[in-house]
């Protein structure tokens, strides 16, 4: 990237937080000048409030072997003790999920249910021989058994590897590998749009490669026809059956690992990313109590994720549990048995606070206003979406269709790596600006930096950079840790780089604009894909856009576009010539597509991000890069055949 961004775009909408509800918050004004002033003291005021221990930290950061940091190093905890035991005596019968099975089944499940069930099969693990520090790889869906995997891991020790239920056998087995895992927890198959996803079956598959699984547990859940290797394969029911429902939690250091993830592959091959117990919880407990304001006591909420990546961890499982959430847990498709899947379950459980993504949003929008227009949503009251920056006109939606125009909208940035959410608005506090993820959680030092690692004034765009640790940050890449330095810890010695583009406003608003991988050079004007691609998305034909720089003879790069249209809207030369100067007017010339192809679909990762980088490969017709992690693999060979058609007249 050249100096700085080109200073395009956006204009400019505020919405500043009620006088009810900034009197009601969680998080106070001054919360961020209050914290940056004493920030190791903020962080550890969090910890020692928040959480509680076994034996109390007496230290708060080791920056003693950067970037290898250590938080609460010598403190002794445990996770699940933090999410269920202590609210078992005053809140044992408060729901801890309103379980909602995709075929219409429900369960209602209690701190006490929970805790019981966790300690059960806490039991069933140590009777299989796991062991403190032993891997555990976790392949499901969205039952309840997969937090009870997990609480049951972090009772005992035992640190888990969750991979998204929808990955292929592939996928798996090279994240079993990589992680060296030896159990392996799975499902008969798990419901996905009426469909059964036959997750068993992808595990003997997968299993083929990993000669060292001694031992397979599978949930019963959709009945469908599976094979059980004798002495290696465990149905969950019979593991469980007549175990105790207590287990002491075991005592761990602070800094014992607590999770294996891999990233979502959007840029290129997953990292294993590990995170480790009492730094994780701080931020994560902290970050979900400011950034939704829980009412433990009044709250329904509902995270729309999968437990599959790391917004599930953080904040359906760990956050939500240790805060003493009541929860809605969503087993399946948003689209089944239609498309009011969703709204349907807000009102029949008055959800008052719901998360979400981009890609998801723009789904809705795409499907039309009258599906959210069928339920009462008056419960809502905060949402909040993350995973890509929000396109403006998806914001607009959001708060209109979704809020009834009266909830705070808190857009959060954060990945893998951070753990926990690190720019966000938090409502009652901040004005928001549909697109803009406004400002550094407290305690969090970011900038914007040029090349040269100068920080880019306000009103100019750069590179991303968190200035200083925080205690939910990755602590390795699992069994790479010179892939750690390098990628995080070396473009700009001494600060996190997170690999993300990002300008300011002149009042200081973060806005991130994508991937630096994935922005362009145009005539020697350094463009964000973002903000082109918010430009088409404003144009009322366009459902979603993605954009790439193409290599291009004269201008260096040119701009290709990748459109999919609302309803029923016709993609013909008319459309492509009104798109372009729709684009002009918006931002400017600049930034007009030199070609403009419509598809149905545009490729995603299985978590639903759109993957440029194969959008590239295909314009400037290179062999496709990593695509284990692609979920539409027809849509890219679509493309391909379009594009050629695509150019510019
Ligand atoms: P990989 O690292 O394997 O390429 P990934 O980066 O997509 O995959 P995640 O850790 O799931 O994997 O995603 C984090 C990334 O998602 C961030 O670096 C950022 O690019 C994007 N992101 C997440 N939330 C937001 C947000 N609110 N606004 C803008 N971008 C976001
Ligand atoms: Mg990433």
């Amino acid at each position: 990237m050249a100096e700085t961004l080109e200073n395009l775009l956006i204009e400019e909408r505020t919405f500043p937080p009620s006088a009810d509800f900034a009197a009601q918050a969680n998080a106070r004004e001054g919360v961020h000048t209050q914290a940056e002033a004493s920030w190791l003291d903020f962080w550890r005021t969090q910890a020692l409030e928040r959480i509680d221990w076994f034996a109390e930290p007496t230290q708060v950061l080791n920056d003693e072997n950067p970037p290898f940091f250590k938080w609460f190093e010598d403190g002794e905890l445990n996770l699940s003790y933090n999410c269920l035991d202590r609210h078992l005596t005053e809140h044992g019968d408060q729901v801890a999920y309103h379980w909602v099975g995709e075929p219409g089944d429900t369960l209602t499940i209690t701190y006490r249910d929970l805790y019981n069930r966790v300690c059960q099969f806490a039991n069933a693990l140590v009777g299989l021989g796991v062991k403190k520090g032993d891997r555990i790889a976790i392949y499901m869906g969205m039952v309840p058994e997969l937090p009870v995997a997990m609480l049951a891991c972090a009772r005992i020790g035992a640190v888990h590897s969750v991979v998204f239920g929808g990955f292929s056998s592939d996928s798996l087995a090279d994240r079993i590998l990589d992680a060296d895992a030896r159990v392996v927890i799975t499902q008969d198959g798990s419901w996905r749009a009426g469909n059964v996803v036959p997750l068993k079956e992808n595990t003997d598959v997968a299993l083929k490669r990993c000669p060292e699984v001694s031992s397979v547990v599978v949930v019963k859940r959709t009945g469908n026809q599976i094979d059980m290797a004798e002495g290696r394969d465990h149905w969950w029911h019979d593991l469980v059956e007549g175990q105790p429902t207590e287990l002491a939690p075991a005592r761990l250091g602070a800094e014992h690992p607590l999770y294996i993830l891999y990233t979502s592959g959007t840029t290129g091959s997953p990292k294993g990313i590990v995170h480790t117990q009492a730094g994780y919880l701080t931020s994560v407990v902290t970050t979900h109590s400011y950034v939704f304001d829980l009412k433990p006591d009044d709250d329904i909420y509902w995270c729309a994720a999968d437990i599959g990546w790391v917004t599930g961890h953080s904040y359906i499982v760990y956050g939500p549990l240790a805060n003493r959430a009541t929860s809605v847990m969503y087993e399946g498709a948003p689209n089944h048995p239609d498309l009011d899947r969703l709204w349907s379950i807000v009102a029949e459980y008055r959800v008052t606070i719901f998360y979400t993504a981009p890609t998801a949003i723009r789904a809705f929008m795409k499907w039309g206003d009258e599906y959210p227009a069928r339920h009462d949503m008056s419960s809502l009251r905060v949402l909040g979406t993350v995973g890509e920056p929000i396109n403006p006109e998806a914001w607009m939606w959001y708060h209109e269709h979704i809020g009834g125009e009266h909830c705070p909208i808190v857009d959060t940035w954060w990945q893998t790596e951070t753990g926990a959410i690190m720019i966000t608005s938090l409502p009652g506090v901040v004005t928001t600006k549909p697109g803009s993820a406004t400002f550094p959680f407290p305690g969090i030092s970011a900038d914007v930096v040029d090349d040269d690692g100068n920080s880019v004034p306000l009103g100019g765009g750069g590179y991303l950079v968190i200035n200083r640790p925080w205690p939910s940050m990755a602590r390795t890449i699992h069994g790479d840790p010179d892939r750690y330095v390098d990628t995080y810890w070396s473009r700009f010695p001494g600060r996190y780089f997170p690999g993300d583009g990002c300008k300011r406003d002149e009042e200081g608003y973060y806005w991130l604009l994508g991937r630096v991988d994935d922005i362009m050079l145009v005539s020697g004007h350094n463009i964000s894909t973002t903000e082109v691609e918010s430009a088409l998305v404003s144009h009322s034909a366009v459902a979603e856009a993605a954009v790439v720089g193409r290599k291009d003879e004269i201008t260096g790069q040119a701009i290709a576009a990748f459109v999919t249209l609302r309803g029923t809207h016709r993609g013909d030369s008319r459309l492509i010539g009104e798109l372009r100067s729709h684009v002009r007017q918006v931002i400017g010339p600049i930034a007009s597509p030199k070609s403009i192809v419509f598809t149905p679909d545009l490729p995603k990762t299985r978590s639903g991000k759109i993957m440029r980088r194969l959008l590239k490969d295909i314009s400037e017709q290179r062999q496709l890069g990593d695509v284990t992690t692609l979920a539409n693999a027809d849509v890219v060979q679509h493309i391909a055949e379009m594009a050629s058609v695509g150019d510019e007249d």
